[in-house]
């Protein structure tokens, strides 16, 4: 009996020391010395291989969005000083964090004087994409050179050497899965690899990246392309909570999300998660588990295919939201006219987001106003255009939730007072959608807060 236990115990750890797991830390996580120690032992508690996925240091992509502003308006002065101060602040944190260590300063001085070249002419594309990912590559080096000096085994990987994108800004499977593989095979001996978040090549070889917030995407890539044992994404917050804490006073977290649930929210703007993160780890049905890095032993959430059925789980709002309607006397009866609508959507690469319908016209919503004068053009072709902007989407997420009698009332009771310029139910089971302007979506926020979850 005895052996049989040893013996399953052993295998249980064999197994265990085989098991790839993927944790991405963002940008608070690794915001500070202390953070980063925290960090770091997670990474060292957690058993068997594992990649870790690293943001930037928080704020230091927003501090690259505005010297390439300062850079796009010509404002080379601004952009140079603005560049300095960041050097500066990595210099002091470098400093805390490995003592006066010579090397690590040079690297930290050399890796910025490689953008340097950036900073003397107005900005292209291509070099505005390179300047964001200053952020992840220095973080990630620092980091490295601190478990360097302080005996933690572990192995940096550019990410600039597997993460691709297409030619429409998707992951290239094929190719991540190819050469992360081969990556990590060139280092047998190791566990722990440490790579970025965020930044990719993309179909050209060019530096680019997965947008704002693309960390999680990243682990969530990397995670499905390994089959990794389960997903870690540690964060400043215990979990998906059931409403955004930033506009909302006493949210909870929500313990447990299907992979449908947790992209809507994801998509309609719970800033916890990008967009796009889901939906790697639902295709390989890999649990991904949603963790605060300063609170380790909350449960957070866990997403993965159960849920608890007919509930509400949480409400996320998106802003910067444009309405379109067009307004065609032949609409039901010409076939034809939907299709035709949504061609000057695909023409300018715009995705909508609501659409409803009635008898004579059709409403869609978008989140990005860049191609609007041409599409507006477009859709006059078809019928009278008019477009709404300053609107915003507030999602209520849930499973089934039409099956949950008595929910509309609840949703709309809360909204009594709020004109509503677009509803949509029935895309998915999981989500009521309802178009408010811009003004009034903190309100409706704790106005559902109060009737759904009080
Ligand atoms: P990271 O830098 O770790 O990626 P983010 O700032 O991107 O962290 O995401 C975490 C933040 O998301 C939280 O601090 C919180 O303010 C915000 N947030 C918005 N909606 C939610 C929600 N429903 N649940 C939890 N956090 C949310
Ligand atoms: N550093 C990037 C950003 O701030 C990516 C991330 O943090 O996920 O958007
Ligand atoms: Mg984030």
């Amino acid at each position: 009996m005895k052996t049989l236990k040893t013996r399953s115990l052993l295998h249980l750890e064999v197994v265990l020391q085989n098991v790839m797991r993927v944790l991405k830390f963002g940008g608070t996580s690794v915001g500070s010395v202390e953070n980063i120690k925290a960090v770091l032992d997670i990474v060292q508690n957690t058993p068997g291989k594992k990649i870790v996925v690293l943001s930037a240091m928080s704020g230091t992509t927003n501090t690259l969005q505005e010297i390439a502003d300062y850079l796009l308006k010509y404002n080379l002065e601004a952009a140079q000083e603005m560049f300095a101060k960041l050097l500066t602040k990595y210099l002091n944190v470098a400093n805390e964090l490995c003592g006066e260590n010579e090397t690590v300063q040079n690297t930290i001085r050399s890796l910025f004087d490689e953008y340097k070249p950036i900073l003397r002419s107005k900005l292209n594309v291509a070099n505005e994409k390179r300047l964001m990912s200053l952020g992840e590559i220095v973080t990630t080096n620092m980091i490295a050179h601190y478990c360097h000096l302080n005996g933690i085994k572990m192995q940096l990987l550019s990410a600039l050497d597997f993460m691709r994108i297409d030619v429409n800004g998707e992951p290239n499977n094929h190719e991540i899965s190819e050469k992360l593989a081969l990556n990590l095979a060139t280092y047998p001996n190791h566990d722990t690899f440490i790579t970025q978040g965020f930044i990719c090549r993309n179909a050209k070889g060019d530096i680019d990246n997965l947008d704002r917030g693309g960390s999680d995407y990243s682990a969530s890539i990397i995670g499905a392309m390994v089959d990794a044992e389960d997903i870690q994404i540690w964060t400043d917050i215990d979990g998906m909570h059931n409403n955004d804490p930033r506009f909302v006073k006493n949210t909870f977290p929500v313990k447990q999300l299907s992979y449908d649930e947790a992209a809507e929210l994801a998509y309609f703007g719970a800033k916890i998660l990008h967009p796009s993160s889901v939906l790697p780890a639902r295709l390989k049905g890999i649990p991904v588990y949603l963790k605060n890095t300063m609170k380790p032993e909350a449960y957070g959430t866990l997403i993965s295919s159960k849920t608890e059925p007919f509930t509400v789980k949480s409400i996320a709002a998106k802003k910067g939201i444009t309405a379109i309607n067009i307004k065609s006397g032949r609409m039901l009866m010409a076939y034809g006219f939907v299709r035709s609508v949504f061609e000057v959507f695909e023409r300018y690469k715009t995705p909508v987001d609501l659409i409803t319908t009635s008898e004579v016209a059709i409403s869609v919503t978008i989140d990005n106003e860049k191609n609007l004068e041409n599409i507006v053009s477009d859709l006059r072709g078809l019928g009278v255009v008019k477009t709404t902007s300053n609107q915003s989407i507030i999602s209520i997420v849930g499973d089934r939730i039409g099956e949950n009698k008595g929910m509309a009332i609840n949703i709309f009771k809360a909204l009594e007072s709020v004109s509503i310029n677009m509803i949509s139910f029935g895309g998915s089971q999981h989500n009521v959608s309802i178009l408010v302007d811009e003004d009034d979506r903190i309100a409706c926020l704790n106005a559902l807060n109060n009737t759904l979850f009080q």
